[in-house]
C-alpha cells in the first residue's frame, strides 16, 4: 500500500548507509572517483546507476532529493533545478518546441520567457485566458505540443480543470504541464488528475522558509528523462547544499501547508465580513466562482488569498504600507506572511488595460499566509484597514 504523504515526506529518498544517519548525507563534491575504467564506463554509459559529476545531477544528495520529490507528487521521476524558472525553461525547450499554449495568468517570468524569448528560438507561444478556452481545440488541432497553466493562478486564484484539459490535450496528442507552485503537492496532485508534468518553484512552499531558490519537475520517466540532458548542458542543476536544505524542508511540508490552509480560511472569512473589503478571492469560500472545481480537484484550498480593498489602488497601497506582521515583499509560501499589491509588483509590467483584461485591479492585495497565529494576522489586517 502506498504510504501517506507525511510518511513519504519524512522517509522517501533517505538511503540508509553504514553511518546510521537517518538522513541522506550532504556530498558537496563536484566529482566522484571509480575503482577502474570499467566501473566508470558502467556509469557513463548508463549501465549502472552511480555518482559521477554534480552538474549532471549524478550526486547522491541530489538523487536522494529527487527520489523524495518524485514520491511527494506520486511521480515515476523527478529532476531538481537551481530555480523554478530553470525547471520551466528546460521543460519548454524539451517538450514545447512544437508550440506552447499558456492558459490563464502566469508568473511574470514565465510570461516573458514564453512571449519574448522562446519565439526568438522559433518556439511559438499562444495565450488563452480562462474565458477564451473555446479556442483551445483549434490551437491543439494546429499541432501545439504543450499546454501549460497554473492553478490556482496569481493573483486572482482562478482555477483550471486539470482532468478536463488533460483529456482534451491528450486527445490531440499534446502534453500537459501544471505549475503546482501555488497549491503545493499537499493540496493538489496534477499527475493523479491526468497531467503529464507537475512543475514547481521550490523556492515557495517546498522550500517554505524563504531561504532557498530551487525548482522541480515531476512526471513519467519517459517524459522527464529527456529533460535531463537540457538541464545538464544548460547547467541548471540544483547545488547539493541547496538540495540538502530543500530535503530538510520537505520533511515538514504537510504540517506547514495544512496550517497555512487553515489560517488562510480564517483570514478569508474575517476579511469577507470586514466593511472595508470589497471582495475576497479564496478557493475555500463557498461563494468563490471556482469553489466547486476546487472541491473536486484540491485537497486543501491553499495559503494564498487576494483581498480587494474599497477605495481603489491608493487605498490598497495605504493598507499594504500599514501592515506590520505581513511583510511587503514579493514571493510566497514561506513561514512568514507576505503582502504584495500585484499592480506594483508581479503585474507592474503590464498596461492598465491588460491588467483589466486579466481581471487584476489596482485595489487587489495578494496575501501569502505564513505560520504566525491566525488571530495576530487578522488583527494586523484590521488595524491596517482601520
Ligand atoms: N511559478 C510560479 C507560480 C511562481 O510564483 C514563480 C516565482 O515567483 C516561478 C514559477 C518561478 O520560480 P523561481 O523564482 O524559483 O525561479
Amino acid at each position: 500500500m502506498k504510504e501517506g504523504l507525511a510518511t513519504r515526506c519524512v522517509h522517501a529518498g533517505e538511503p540508509q548507509d553504514a553511518s546510521g544517519s537517518p538522513h541522506a548525507p550532504l556530498y558537496t563534491t563536484t566529482t566522484f572517483k571509480f575503482p577502474s575504467t570499467a566501473a566508470l564506463l558502467d556509469v557513463v554509459e548508463g549501465r549502472k546507476p552511480g555518482a559521477l559529476y554534480t552538474r549532471y545531477g549524478l550526486n547522491p544528495t541530489i538523487r536522494a532529493l529527487e527520489e523524495k520529490l518524485a514520491a511527494i507528487e506520486g511521480a515515476e521521476a523527478a529532476l531538481a533545478f537551481a530555480s523554478g524558472m530553470a525547471a520551466e525553461s528546460a521543460l519548454f525547450l524539451t517538450h514545447g518546441r512544437k508550440g506552447i499554449v499558456c492558459l490563464g495568468d502566469a508568473y511574470g517570468g514565465t510570461l516573458e520567457l514564453l512571449s519574448a524569448q522562446l519565439p526568438t528560438l522559433g518556439i511559438p507561444s499562444h495565450f488563452l485566458l480562462g474565458n477564451e478556452l473555446d479556442a483551445l481545440p483549434a490551437l491543439l488541432k494546429r499541432g501545439v505540443g504543450l499546454v501549460f497553466f497554473e492553478t490556482p493562478t496569481n493573483p486572482a486564484l482562478e482555477l483550471f480543470d486539470i482532468a478536463a484539459i488533460s483529456d482534451l490535450a491528450h486527445a490531440h496528442g499534446a502534453l500537459v504541464a501544471v505549475d503546482n507552485t501555488f497549491a503545493s503537492p499537499v493540496n493538489q496532485n496534477p499527475l493523479a488528475l491526468g497531467a503529464d508534468f507537475a512543475v514547481h518553484s521550490a523556492t515557495k512552499y517546498l522550500g517554505g522558509h524563504s531561504d532557498l531558490t530551487a525548482g522541480a519537475l515531476m512526471g513519467g520517466k519517459d517524459l522527464v528523462m529527456p529533460v535531463w540532458g537540457w538541464r545538464k548542458n544548460l547547467g541548471q542543476t540544483i547545488a547539493p547544499e541547496i538540495a540538502a536544505q530543500l530535503a530538510r524542508s520537505l520533511r515538514t511540508l504537510p504540517i506547514r501547508v495544512e496550517r497555512q490552509n487553515a489560517t488562510a480560511m480564517k483570514i478569508a472569512e474575517a476579511m469577507q465580513a470586514h466593511p472595508k473589503i470589497a471582495r475576497v478571492l479564496y478557493p475555500g469560500l463557498p461563494d468563490f466562482p471556482g469553489h466547486d472545481l476546487a472541491r473536486r480537484q484540491m485537497k486543501g484550498y491553499g495559503g494564498m488569498l487576494t483581498i480587494e480593498v474599497q477605495g481603489g489602488g491608493a487605498a490598497a497601497t495605504r493598507v499594504a504600507d500599514a501592515l506590520r506582521l505581513f511583510a511587503l515583499a514579493p514571493s510566497l509560501g514561506g513561514v512568514e506572511s507576505l503582502v504584495t499589491q500585484p499592480c506594483t509588483t508581479t503585474h507592474h509590467g503590464l498596461t492598465p488595460e491588460e491588467r483589466a483584461r486579466r481581471g487584476i485591479s489596482d485595489a487587489m492585495l495578494r496575501l501569502s499566509v505564513g505560520l504566525e497565529d491566525a488571530g495576530d494576522l487578522i488583527a494586523d489586517l484590521r488595524q491596517a484597514l482601520g
